[in-house]
């Protein structure tokens, strides 16, 4: 199976996404961690997007695509969900002709949506674990004790690209570039619109409904 997830920034991906593939036994691939991961090794790769990631532009489609063509030769018996990939009609299409060459489609694509104003407050309160990666927010998915992982126990952290003025620029460049896929998925018969609002079993709960009804079908069609 392989799950997309689109939507704009706070909206809740990598939080479902994390949800999901526990759920549905898949791995995930998340654009934006694989590039803060080559940034905090200082790679290559890192040192190219680092100004990118800093200001909330997009990485160079060139550069996305070797990052996600080596995760998918890695990745290729399992089930996929992709969380922040792709980000535009381009980088739709590579993925399309990626999957084509290894016999694979993509099942459902999420676009998960939300009222601006929850999207910022999201964002500004949204905070992470430095360690396992955990996404907590202070007043939709508090940790046990502020501040600090439930898990790990470490200090949690706030995203760089988390800050007002490129909250703002990451919110139009979604509007430009990535709602486009909107059209680009209802063509191909796989979009589906979720609900944001509510609590993260709630968002969950509907995003599921949508997986278990496509399962079944697939089932009663073999
Ligand atoms: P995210 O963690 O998905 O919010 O992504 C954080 C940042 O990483 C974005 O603001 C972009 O700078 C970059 N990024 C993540 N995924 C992509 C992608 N598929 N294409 C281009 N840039 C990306």
């Amino acid at each position: 199976m392989r799950i997309l997830l689109f939507g704009p920034p706070g909206v809740g991906k990598g939080t479902q996404a994390q949800l999901l593939t526990e759920k549905y036994d898949m791995v995930r691939l998340s654009s934006g961690d694989l590039l803060r991961e080559e940034v905090s090794l200082s790679s290559p790769i890192g040192k190219k997007v680092e100004q990118f990631l800093r200001k909330g532009h997009l990485v160079p489609d060139d550069i996305i695509y070797e990052l996600v063509d080596s995760f998918l030769l890695e990745n290729k018996e399992s089930d996929i969900l992709f969380d922040g990939f792709p980000r535009n009609l381009n980088q739709a299409r590579s993925l399309e002709k990626s999957l084509a060459q290894l016999g694979q489609t993509i099942d459902i694509a999420f676009e998960m949506y939300l009222d601006e104003e929850d999207l910022i407050k999201r964002l500004t309160d949204r905070r992470y674990c430095p360690k396992c990666g955990r996404i907590y927010n202070s007043t939709t998915n508090p940790p046990k004790t502020e501040g600090i992982c439930d898990v790990d126990r470490v200090k949690l952290s706030r995203r760089e690209d988390d800050n007002p003025d490129v909250i703002k620029r990451r919110l139009t460049i979604y509007k430009d570039e990535t709602r486009p896929l909107v059209n680009y998925y209802k063509s191909l018969n796989i979009y589906r619109r979720i609900d944001a609002k509510g609590n993260q079993e709630e968002v969950l709960g509907r995003i599921s409904e949508a997986v278990n009804g496509h399962i079944d079908n697939k089932c009663r069609s073999n």
